[in-house]
This record gives C-alpha cells, sequence and structure tokens, in this order.
C-alpha cells in the first residue's frame, strides 16, 4: 500500500481499478508481479502486439490508397518488426525469468533493440531507430490502455492515472466510464482540473509522479476531498474508505434538499447563484442544482473538441441549445478565451515561450477577427431566443474594450445586411482577471453593462503564481491579502457605479470565502454546479452583518495562512459540515 498527497481539485471519494495513461513520454515503472500473474501479462502482450499489427495495417492501407503503394510501403519495417517472433519471445522470456510487467518488459527490449540500431555504421540503419521509438510508443500504447478512444470502451468503472491531460482531452471523459482522475501535474484551477469538477469527477493532481506507480489494474482509492491517492490498499483501508464513500453520498442528498430553496440570508438579502458550463449538455446537471443561470459559458471548448474550426451554424446551435434549456433565465456567454492551456491544434504546431503572457483569449480574438465574428454573429443570433448576454475575456484596458465591442458593431452590421435578427440591445461585459482591469475598473464600468471577476487569472496575475504548475501551488491563493484588496476595491467601484458584479472564477464554489465575498457586498455567484448546494447552505446560515464583520476582520490580516485559518474556522462554526 502506498498513500501519495497532492492537490484537492474536484472532491468525492471513489474506489476503482486503475487505468493508466501517459500522454507525454512512456515513463512505464519498473513493476515486479507474481508469478500467478505471468500468464495474465503474456495474453496482455499478445494482444498489445495484434492492436499495433491491426493499427499498422489500416494505415498502411489508407496511405496506400491515398499516396500509393511506393510511399505506403514505409509500414512494411513496423509490420516486419511487429511481426517477428523472436522480438515476442524475447520480451516473453523476460516476463517469465524476470517476473516483469509486459510493459516494462517491452519498454527495455524495445530500447535495447533502437541502442542497436543507433550503434549502427550505415547512416540509412542508423535512421530506422526512429522507426523503432514510434514502433514502441504505439506498443506501449496499446500495452496501457492508453488513449482517449480506448477509454471509450472501457466497459467498467475505472480511476485514471495519467502524467497530465490537456483540457481538450479531459472534454472527452464525459463519454467514458473514467469515475476519478489522478494527475502527475496540474494545479487547482488549471482548465483539466475545471472540466473533470465540471463533469462531477473526483480528482487529485499535482502529485509529481504517481503515474509511474500505479500499474494497470491496481486498485486505487482517490480521496478528492484530503488530496490523496492510496495505491494497492489494505483492507483496513478499504474498509475505511467505503463508509467514507457512503457518508459523502448522504451528504450530497442531504443538500439536494436544497434545491429549490432560495439563496437567500437569514435576514432576507437575496444571492444569485449561477453556474459555469464548458459544454452545451450540462445545462441539465445546472438546472437540476438549482442554478439561476448560466454565469460563464466557457465556449472556447467548442473548438477544443474537434480537429477543424466550427462553423457560424455549429456555434449558433450550441448557443441555442444552452439557451433554449434554459428557457429564461440568463446566458452569459464569454467569447473565445483560446491560448494559454486552451490551445487550438495550429496553436499547438506554434507554442510560445510564455502562453498565458502570450497571443491568449481577446488578444488572439483581435488578431484574428474572422473566427472571432462568427462566433459573435452566432452569440447574436441566438440572443432573441432567451437573455443572452456577451462577455469579453481577460479586458486589460479601454482600448481593448473599445475595439471588441466594434467587431461586435461589425457583426451586427452582418446580420442585419443579411437581414437575421438578432438583440440589438445585447448586454456586453467583460471578465475582470487581470490586475490592470482591477486597478481601472472605475473607467471600464463606465462602457460595461456588467463585469465579472476571473479569480482563477486575477490571483496568478497578481501573485505571478503559474495557475497550472503544481510546483507553485503552496503559492497559489485567494487568501493572499493583495487579492482579497483588489476584489474588495472591484466590488466596492461595482457598487458605486452601479454596474452589476458577478464572481466566475473558482473561489466563487469554495466554502471557505463565501462570507468574505458576501460581507465585501458580492451578490452574483457563478460556480461549478455541483459546488451550488453547499454555497447557497452557507449563505441560508449567515446574515449580512455577520459576513461584513468577519470581511473586515479578514482585511486587517497580513498574511494568507492567517486569512485562511480565520476563515475556516469561521465557516465551520456556521456549517460544521462544510470544507
Ligand atoms: C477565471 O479566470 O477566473 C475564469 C473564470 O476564467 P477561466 O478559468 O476560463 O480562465
Ligand atoms: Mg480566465
Amino acid at each position: 500500500m502506498e498513500i501519495k498527497k497532492g492537490i484537492n481539485v474536484s472532491p468525492g471519494v471513489v474506489i476503482a481499478p486503475a487505468v493508466v495513461l501517459d500522454a507525454q513520454e512512456y515513463r512505464i515503472p519498473r513493476r515486479k508481479i507474481d508469478a500467478h500473474e505471468v500468464e495474465g501479462e503474456l495474453d496482455w502482450l499478445r494482444k498489445g502486439f495484434e492492436a499495433s499489427l491491426a493499427e499498422i495495417n489500416l494505415l498502411r492501407e489508407a496511405m496506400s490508397r491515398q499516396l500509393g503503394e511506393d510511399i505506403a510501403s514505409i509500414f512494411d519495417f513496423h509490420h516486419g518488426v511487429l511481426s517477428q517472433e523472436r522480438i515476442r519471445d524475447q520480451i516473453s522470456d523476460h516476463i517469465r525469468k524476470n517476473k516483469y510487467s509486459a510493459a516494462y518488459a517491452a519498454r527495455e527490449d524495445l530500447r535495447d533493440y533502437q541502442r542497436r540500431f543507433l550503434n549502427m555504421e550505415d547512416v540509412v540503419l542508423r535512421e530506422r531507430v526512429r522507426d523503432v521509438r514510434d514502433i514502441e510508443r504505439r506498443l506501449l500504447r496499446n500495452l496501457c490502455g492508453h488513449v482517449a478512444e480506448d477509454l471509450t470502451h472501457l466497459n467498467h468503472p475505472a480511476i485514471l492515472i495519467a502524467h497530465d491531460l490537456t483540457p481538450s482531452q479531459s472534454a472527452n471523459l464525459a463519454q467514458t466510464k473514467v469515475v476519478g482522475v489522478a494527475m502527475d501535474v496540474g494545479g487547482l484551477t488549471s482548465h483539466t482540473a475545471i472540466v473533470v469538477r465540471s463533469m462531477g469527477i473526483p480528482a487529485v493532481m499535482g502529485l509529481k509522479d504517481v503515474s509511474t506507480q500505479v500499474s494497470h489494474g491496481d486498485t486505487v482509492i482517490l480521496d478528492g476531498v484530503k488530496g490523496l491517492v492510496v495505491i494497492r490498499p489494505d483492507e483496513e483501508m478499504l474498509t475505511e474508505y467505503r463508509l467514507e464513500e457512503e457518508r459523502i453520498q448522504a451528504m450530497v442528498s442531504d443538500l439536494s434538499g436544497l434545491r429549490d430553496k432560495p439563496a437567500v440570508t437569514e435576514d432576507g438579502t437575496r444571492v444569485t447563484l449561477f453556474s459555469n458550463i464548458e459544454f452545451p449538455y450540462e445545462s441539465r446537471m445546472v438546472l437540476e442544482k438549482g442554478a439561476g443561470g448560466i454565469g460563464l459559458y466557457r465556449t472556447e471548448f467548442l473548438y477544443l473538441r474537434s480537429e477543424t474550426e466550427p462553423t457560424e451554424q455549429e456555434h449558433y446551435e450550441a448557443y441555442s441549445e444552452v439557451v433554449q434549456a434554459m428557457g429564461s433565465r440568463p446566458v452569459i456567454i464569454r467569447t473565445l478565451d483560446l491560448g494559454a492551456d486552451k490551445y487550438t491544434q495550429s496553436q499547438a504546431m506554434e507554442p510560445e515561450r510564455n502562453p498565458f503572457l502570450g497571443l491568449r483569449s481577446i488578444r488572439y480574438c483581435l488578431q484574428n477577427l474572422e473566427p472571432f465574428k462568427v462566433q459573435l454573429r452566432a452569440i447574436l443570433r441566438a440572443s432573441i431566443e432567451g437573455d443572452v448576454r456577451i462577455m469579453f475575456p481577460l479586458i486589460s484596458g479601454l482600448m481593448e474594450l473599445r475595439q471588441a465591442k466594434m467587431t461586435l458593431g461589425d457583426a451586427m452590421e452582418d446580420l442585419e445586411e443579411l437581414g437575421i435578427p438578432f438583440n440589438r440591445d445585447i448586454p456586453v461585459g467583460i471578465m475582470v482577471e487581470t490586475p490592470a482591469a482591477g486597478i481601472q475598473i472605475r473607467e471600464l464600468n463606465r462602457e460595461v453593462d456588467f463585469i465579472s471577476i476571473g479569480t482563477n487569472d486575477l490571483i496568478q496575475y497578481t501573485l505571478a503564481v503559474d495557475r497550472g504548475n503544481e510546483r507553485v501551488a503552496s503559492l497559489y491563493t485567494g487568501s493572499h491579502p493583495a487579492v482579497l484588496r483588489t476584489l474588495r476595491d472591484i466590488v466596492r467601484a461595482a457598487i458605486r457605479d452601479k454596474v452589476d458584479c458577478s464572481l466566475c472564477g473558482e473561489m466563487a464554489g469554495e466554502p471557505m470565502y463565501t462570507l468574505f465575498l458576501l460581507g465585501i457586498g458580492l451578490r452574483h455567484f457563478s460556480m461549478a454546479a455541483g459546488d451550488i448546494p453547499e454555497i447557497k447552505n452557507i449563505i441560508r446560515s449567515t446574515t449580512i452583518g455577520h459576513a461584513q464583520k468577519i470581511a473586515r476582520r479578514v482585511l486587517t490580516f497580513d498574511t494568507a495562512r492567517q486569512v485562511s485559518n480565520f476563515l475556516r474556522d469561521e465557516t465551520r462554526k456556521l456549517v460544521p459540515e462544510a470544507l
């Protein structure tokens, strides 16, 4: 049994066998097996070879059709290596004699094979090492049960163990039986974390080397509350966690009774609780959890799930589906926030040195006006179907906002010329997620209908701490006094300027911050649907006067630790089962 501690990014407790995926390099652990497991590993090896050969045959056929037999023959070498009995026998011997897992034995033998090619005199033969590497990757992928397509074939619940997943890879997990995710890298507000949380899949990230410690099929306990992963647990631990699983389920079902109750404080102040979504199908879950609307629709996921750019019609259909599902409830559609950790295929081909400070979000849109206008026209078309609002991300100054609004004006003109109806008075807002926007908030407020504070980015840019980097995860915190004072100033400015202000970063769904945020005057929250019941419970258990007292005290503290300890204690006093 081994226990690993990471960052708890999505709550819940699950116990299931592991499926191991390493998206970057196939770093296969040196795992010893017991004598009774040898036959199983040999069988697994045989299947791995068969699957790899089948893939090569398909590729060869397709290549032959498209480019001719000459070009297709480049796969003959791959075919030859994979069908050679000698290599397979050698790996099988390795498994039998040394009792290594099939993946480890195959990796070792193929590495040895590569070394032999590398030592060849003949340059042409030496070049073959690339092909051997390719064969190794293919075989290991098959031996480890890798790739998303394979995950869709999972026929039992499993915990996915990976070095890393991109937000687009995680987007496909909804169609699989994956019930938990554990990763070597990642942090609380990385987009991969956000996606799995919105799917309600418990997850622990920043575990450093979990992908090298777990083998395919190992039993794993994933505790997304404490941020623990228990590998090959003993009976005592299993019993303890089965009880914990039941306890959490009971708590969730208790809170579900709040669904139709209003989010109103004990002294009668109403708070709106909206939900963040990435995919149209989430609208159903949003309604089940009792959200009053969509406070942030992260539309860029439309791009991330497909290889090609979505058309105006595809954009429109996605927005329309959400708007229709939400009826008269507001739907705030955020324009494309591509770049940084959410990159398109073409952006992946040209990685930036510093992508979070690079061509992301509104900057990307303003340099790529055509796809931006395609999206704006689609949002406008959907605007007559409900209460649709537009929000621009990562605004860092007035010129950017004005340029974005001008482009919106152009999109309106396009539709007018075509005689397509839209809401000319569609409310336009911005995300306040750069320190620059926070400092210039009064000027920005004059030119928008609403603002929404994106604390995920605001924290990273205020503290200069990468939101997705597990190595600095302990420095990434909303409790830092600099962050809290910035939030106070933004909310205060919005109240003075009579501009609707919401908060849609992950802080909105963290119970520890609810009292503080209420206390500084925030009345609109938007969060992952699953967080709504717990936040509503806290709101219904306090008064505004009490929250204001808490906020005043919090703003006197000098360090993040003092803030977190105080807020945790005060929240627990009100709602003991919170946190
Ligand atoms: C944020 O930055 O807080 C936010 C809500 O947007 P995203 O997480 O998509 O960057
Ligand atoms: Mg953001």
